[in-house]
């Protein structure tokens, strides 16, 4: 039987090739941080999403090192039979008091916090009211419910409104957004949202991955920036970005909530606990957070720097204030072509950044996604602003 079946895959694959879609792997040969080595080269990386840094940091790894030791490598357990250890339990109860909430569940991945935390909680009488941009671990989580679905145009409060009003007779609504969109580092309205939201008896819940640890004054995340603690039901999150970068999620917020999920939670139930020397390494990652500001200070300043020397070279660089800086070619005709050339003339001038273009962002908005860390120096974000003014100015694009 494979024989046609391997045809058909390989001619799928040919095809996505022809397209320009396939996704090569660039293999990194150094441990992640601000350089990397890539095929043998140096280079400065502006792709990742360890924004605080932490992914290498000697204290991390320590930690993460000492639990290897004390508590040994796995725990061959899901966590309700035998597969809950006290570190487990102290790490939910950190990310509880960090994120301000009740409770706090872990799960191996954020991706699996968002596709067990819907089907559970809102059944065939209710809503989920999502934006049209939600991360793909929303969009699979909300599918794997019964609930009935009401899709938001991005970011629109008007439209999120009418959806409300469609959704009236469901017996409840949650109404669901990225804390951060990825794409273009926008944030999404969460005091429109949650004013919205009381207005019209609908629950709140935001998937802070591209926040949590660093935006906001302390690093609280989104519902901090927009001074919403406790007005969000449910916050989502990953320990795979910027807490410490190696894997983990989870769902944290009203402790009935969080009670329900232990009970019912699909990839909680039949997927294995977290390693614990991921809970040792993030536990040191909050003990940083709580008192070490520095690595939210250097964000920042890398953020302004980058973003403010960008538009001054005359790129076209939006306003903001999160750590991802798309880079467009909105005034250029063949903007997909300029992504993938300039990024790949960025590397070869030692910047590791990437293009995205259609499919993936959509069409005529194609873009250079740039993601600037606390581990950069001021020197290695001048050189990203050098490299960009060098191949910018080759390609005619200042
Ligand atoms: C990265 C990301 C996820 C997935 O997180 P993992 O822990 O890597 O599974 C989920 N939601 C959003 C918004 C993300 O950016």
């Amino acid at each position: 039987m494979y024989g046609k079946f391997g045809e058909f895959l390989a001619a799928e694959l040919a095809s996505i090739r022809e397209q320009g879609l396939f996704k090569e792997e660039r293999v990194l040969e150094s441990p992640q941080g601000a350089e990397v080595t890539v095929g043998g080269a140096k280079v400065l990386n502006f792709c990742a999403n360890n924004y605080l840094g932490l992914a290498s940091d000697p204290r991390v790894v320590a930690a993460a090192q000492k639990t290897l030791d004390q508590w040994g490598y796995g725990l061959s357990s899901v966590r309700f039979i035998c597969g809950t250890t006290s570190l487990h339990k102290q790490l939910e109860q950190e990310l509880s008091t960090f994120l301000g909430t009740e409770d706090t569940i872990l799960y191996a991945a954020c991706f699996d916090a968002n596709g067990g935390v819907f089907e559970p909680l809102i059944d065939q009488d209710s809503a989920i009211i999502t934006d049209q941009l939600n991360h793909a671990s929303i969009i699979d989580g909300v599918r794997l419910a019964k609930a009935r679905r009401f899709i938001y145009k991005h970011a629109d409060m008007a439209d999120l409104e009418q959806q409300l009003t469609a959704a009236a007779e469901a017996r409840f609504r949650l109404i669901v957004t990225d804390g951060v969109f990825s794409m273009d580092g926008d944030l999404a309205n969460l005091q429109g949202i949650c004013d919205l939201a009381e207005q019209h008896d609908a629950l709140v819940m935001v998937d802070d991955s591209h926040a949590t640890g660093f935006v906001g004054p302390t690093g609280r995340g989104t519902c901090e920036r927009f001074d919403v603690m406790g007005r969000v039901d449910i916050i989502t999150t990953t320990l795979g970005k910027a807490l410490g970068g190696a894997l983990g999620g989870c769902t944290s917020g009203r402790k009935e909530i969080i009670a329900w999920l232990r009970q019912k939670s699909r990839p909680y139930l039949f997927s294995n606990s977290l390693p614990m020397m991921v809970c040792g390494a993030s536990l040191e990652v909050l003990r940083i957070l709580r008192e070490d500001p520095e690595p939210l200070r250097r964000l920042e300043a890398n953020q302004k720097q980058l973003r403010g020397g960008l538009k001054e070279l005359g790129f076209d660089v939006e306003d903001g204030e999160h750590p991802i800086i798309p880079v467009h070619f909105r005034k250029q005709e063949n903007d997909a072509v300029l992504a993938q050339k300039m990024s790949a003339e960025l590397l070869d001038e030692g910047i590791y950044c990437i293009g995205f273009s259609f499919p993936v962002v959509p069409h005529g908005q194609a873009r250079i996604r740039l993601q600037v860390s606390a581990a950069h120096s001021t020197q290695q974000v001048q050189q990203c602003l050098d490299a960009f003014a060098t191949v910018g100015r080759r390609l005619g694009v200042i």
